[in-house]
């Protein structure tokens, strides 16, 4: 073997192998081939273009010539094909081509084995059993199968459908049936095509309704179009279906009517139409763009196989020729003569090695052609396009750049009409407060009609991909639910698995179970499950507030030890004799002593250090002392504790609520709870494990009536009206919006959860990697933090609830602390009471013996305290001027009746017209001088 190529340079050089002379080759070498049907075949065509291809080219067997020996027979008459071979054969054959039906072939294949006539074949064989002098050309089904396994695996597909036409697809795939195997996660489904009719649809429908959306496809040339076009009626030509085509001839098939769909082709081809021996083929072919469709198609693999296989020989018997030479005997099948060199020919064919349409041709150890190298192609628009290349050793390898993939998407993306699912949920899709008549409503567009967090967010999302889109509600109003027995979706998520919606947009939340079921992009916005409760009404105003912070019993033991102290001071001061001074410190032997702790000082001085004023009476025992300290440490206690009660008292009444936690609700029975019916939050408590959530689950599936609602709104009203006896479990940013704006309404407790509000596309949708780039794009341009301020802050009264004028204000009001001010008044009007009770007391004593008006006294001392100009000073009163004077002074009192007297007799006299109180002071103290006179 090593040896060949120097043979041949040699050879090439003209150097003579052996004594000068050349070996002897025959001057016409015959070709046999059996062709299938009457007709010309392009497989024919191609035989005869390979024969003149080799005749023309002056680079092999320049010293013999090509000639044809040709017949057709009867598709499966094996019988005829072997007689016909024995008639060309008489007149010698280097090699015998076809036929290409399987039983006709496998016949004349013993034949070939019995008169060690080379046989070549070109037609799909699967089998590992072949005889000496058989050899195919057409690349082995191992090696084929094990490239369909590696583009299933490349392409990470987790549940495929083999759809596939007969038994031999099975050898085929073989290689993909054993994928499961190996992973354990795929999901495989064989279907057969079927076999009676052409009509496919009903099956296609199944694999639609089942939600499949990777289709391996397994047919005859021929049927790849009708499939096709039966799939694009069924809706599986769609952006979300991946077709896998085994056929090698993808690049014939006609893809013009899908030029506009993105539906996912691919397959692999042998032959590179590129390359530059392929045009050259198809000059000398005289081939013009258009001729020749499908299997009449010059590259058509099988026409390619059978030039390649001419050549191959015509290369083998080049070689054998060149070392060692050869000739080429009749055979005779009466005589059972073989062909001489059959065994050197077909030695010589097994071990050659030629570049041609389909590739490098070589034979493995058995003969077979396992070793070779296919190009992936993928559809974009009606054609095929390389995007890589498979060799056995090592698999896919896709050349596009990761660029160019997403520069296709995005392309893909802009040629695109987006079809939006959502549903009326507030902030994030709003009908408009729009007074337009029904007519003008039903004309305008979806975003003159609603707005909201999605309107923009969408908007800012087609503004960055560049792709159109069209909004519309979810037809059931639904999220996305599973039916635990049918296993089926409803709402948006069931929208995309049937393909009619291509994204659902609105506070869908990422769960696994969804996950399974649509492709989610990363999350716009991030939340969790919280609790939506009424705010408890706050308590009617009470004027004496102010007394709440300390009990009713501390506020009658507290005016009892004022009582109790203040008479134990009395007391005290009587029995120390350190409280008794000398009323006259002039006198240094008093014929008496004082105490200044008289009741009316004690009880003043009680009242003095409890609020904290003191007092200008101080003890000086140190008995009375340790009472008074002891009672200032009281008051200090006791006022601080008051003061500090009095903010805590009145800010707790506003936060008291009967439950703080979702352990608080699970413990009572009494105030009922519950969720949207059909969303996450659902789920959540429904999928739980942990108890607490088991048993509010328990509870709320158990509830009669039904605590669960059609929608968050529905919740909302529900715990607006139940007045606390209704708590709703809804997500944090939606309790957060609407606690922003409906102020009794308050969230308790943190979120029992977290969680992410993603866009969801069809399962397996091109285009979840590029919007999940564009919702990374929004969030780092700070897009998405400014829709959510405007939504959430702003529109429709956002911050009503938090703003300085908001009922949560810190600030108390008249109605809570107005009691002081009763206090006050009370104390005023008292004070007034008294003032009058103790003028009203002196009087009487003053006027027992005189019959004057007391209103005229009271009167006049009125007239006095009010008049703005009378002097600060009065006389003092002249001791037993009057029968009344005396017990004035009797009294201690040192001013005021007497003079009042001297006024009457004043006024009668000397000033009778002059009214004013100061005047009649001074009249008063000028006249009770002249009475002394
Ligand atoms: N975000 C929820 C969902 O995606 C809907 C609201 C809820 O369940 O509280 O299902």
């Amino acid at each position: 073997m090593v040896l060949l190529p120097i043979v041949i340079l040699l050879m090439g050089l003209g150097v003579p192998l052996s004594l000068g002379q050349l070996a002897p080759v025959p001057d016409i070498i015959r070709l046999g081939a059996l062709f299938d049907g009457t007709e010309v075949t392009p497989l024919e065509a191609a035989f005869i273009h390979g024969i003149n291809m080799v005749n023309d080219d002056r680079s092999i067997l320049i010293r013999s010539r090509l000639t044809s020996a040709i017949d057709k027979v009867p598709q499966s008459d094996s019988f005829k094909a072997s007689k016909k071979v024995c008639q060309m054969a008489t007149s010698g054959l280097a090699a015998i081509f076809g036929p290409s039906v399987p039983s006709t072939a496998n016949h004349i294949q013993s034949i070939s084995d019995t008169f060690h006539i080379p046989h070549i074949e070109t037609r799909w064989d699967y089998s590992f059993d072949r005889g000496d002098y058989a050899i195919n050309i057409h690349p082995h089904p191992s090696s084929l199968s094990k490239a369909y396994a590696d583009l299933v695996k490349a392409f990470g597909w987790k549940s495929l459908v083999l759809l596939y036409e007969n038994e031999e697809s099975m050898i085929k795939l073989q290689e993909v049936l054993k994928y499961p195997r190996h992973v354990d996660t795929i999901r495989l489904t064989v279907r057969q095509l079927y076999t009676d009719t052409d009509d496919y649809r009903p099956l296609l429908k199944e694999i639609k309704t089942s939600g499949a959306t990777k289709i391996v496809l397994d047919c005859a040339f021929n049927k790849i179009e009708k499939v096709l076009k039966q799939a694009d009626e069924i809706g599986l030509i769609s952006d979300y279906h991946s077709f896998l085509i085994t056929s090698l001839d993808l690049e014939r098939v006609d893809f013009s009517p899908y030029k506009r769909s993105n539906v996912n082709i691919t397959g692999f081809r042998m032959i590179d139409p590129a390359s530059p021996q392929v045009s050259h083929y198809l000059k000398k072919w005289n081939y013009r763009a258009g001729d020749g469709k499908g299997e009449f198609h010059p590259l058509y693999s099988e026409n390619i196989l059978m030039y390649d296989s001419v050549r191959v020989v015509a290369k083998a018997m080049d070689d054998l020729a060149q070392i060692e030479g050869f000739s080429l005997n009749p055979i005779s099948c009466r005589r059972s003569q073989p062909l001489e060199y059959g065994p050197k020919l077909a030695e010589y064919i097994r071990r050659v090695e030629y570049m041609g349409l389909s590739g490098e041709v070589f034979f493995d150890a058995d003969g077979f052609r396992t070793d070779f190298q296919l190009d992936l192609l993928e559809k974009r628009r009606d054609h095929m396009y390389k995007i890589g290349i498979w060799t056995p050793d090592v698999g896919i390898n896709v050349t596009l750049t990761q660029s160019e993939v997403e520069g296709q998407i995005v392309e893909k993306l802009q040629n695109k009409t987006l079809r939006i699912t959502t549903s009326d949920t507030t902030p994030f899709i709003m009908k408009k407060a729009l007074d337009v008549p029904k007519e003008a409503l039903e004309r305008m567009s979806f975003e003159e009609k609603y707005e909201g967090y999605v309107i923009d967010l969408v908007k800012e999302l087609a503004k960055a991909l560049k792709f159109k889109y069209k909004f519309h509600m979810v037809m059931d109003g639904k999220y996305g639910n599973v039916d635990p027995k049918t296993g089926e979706w409803n709402g948006m998520i069931r929208e995309l698995q049937d393909q009619k919606a291509d994204m659902a947009v609105i506070d869908l939340s990422i769960t696994l179970e969804r996950q399974s079921a649509v492709d989610f992009t990363m999350p716009f916005m991030n939340t969790g499950v919280g609790i939506l409760y009424k705010k408890k009404a706050p308590p009617a105003p009470n004027l004496f507030s102010f007394l709440s912070p300390l009990s009713l019993d501390v506020w009658i033991y507290m005016t009892t030890a004022y009582l109790a102290i203040s008479i134990q001071m009395f007391l005290l001061a009587r029995v120390t004799p350190y409280e008794w001074d000398n009323p006259h410190p002039c006198k240094s032997d008093p014929d008496e002593l004082e105490t200044q702790f008289n009741v009316k000082n004690a009880l003043w001085f009680g009242i003095g250090s409890f609020l904290c004023q003191g007092s200008d009476i101080l003890p000086k025992a140190i008995s009375t002392r340790m009472v008074a300290g002891m009672w200032w440490f009281f008051t200090l206690i006791m006022i601080s504790s008051y003061t500090a009660n009095l903010a805590a008292f009145l800010t707790a009444a506003k936060m008291d609520v009967p439950i703080n936690s979702a352990d608080d609700l699970a413990k009572q029975t009494k105030i009922k709870y519950g969720t949207y019916c059909c969303g996450s939050t659902n789920s959540f408590f429904r999928g739980s494990t942990i108890p607490t959530y088991t048993k509010l689950n328990a509870f709320m599936e158990s509830a009669k009536p039904s605590v669960y609602t059609s929608g968050n709104q529905e919740g909302i009203e529900r715990v607006r009206k139940e007045e606390g006896a209704y708590a709703f479990f809804m997500e944090g940013a939606a309790i957060e919006y609407h606690v922003e704006r409906t102020c009794d309404l308050t969230q308790i407790g943190g979120l029992l959860d977290s969680k992410g509000y993603g866009i969801a596309l069809p399962p397996d949708s091109p285009y979840t990697s590029t919007v999940s780039n564009g919702i990374l794009y929004l969030q780092e341009a700070g897009i998405l933090q400014q829709l959510k301020i405007k939504w959430w802050k702003e529109m429709h009264g956002g911050g009503k609830c938090t703003g300085s004028g908001g009922e949560d204000s810190a600030q108390l009001g008249l109605p809570n602390l107005g009691g002081v001010f009763i206090v006050l008044l009370a104390g005023m009007i008292a004070s007034c009471i008294i003032a009058i009770i103790e003028f009203v007391w002196k009087k009487r004593i003053l006027l027992q013996d005189e019959n004057e008006s007391l209103l005229a006294e009271m009167w006049g001392d009125f007239k006095f305290a009010v008049d703005l100009r009378a002097s600060d000073t009065k006389p003092v009163p002249k001791e037993g001027s009057r029968a009344g004077s005396k017990s004035i002074l009797n009294d201690g009192s040192h001013y005021g009746t007497n003079i009042l007297e001297g006024d009457r007799e004043g006024r009668k006299t000397d000033h009778p017209d002059d009214e004013s109180p100061y005047a009649t002071f001074n009249d008063n103290y000028s006249t009770t001088k002249s009475h002394k006179g």
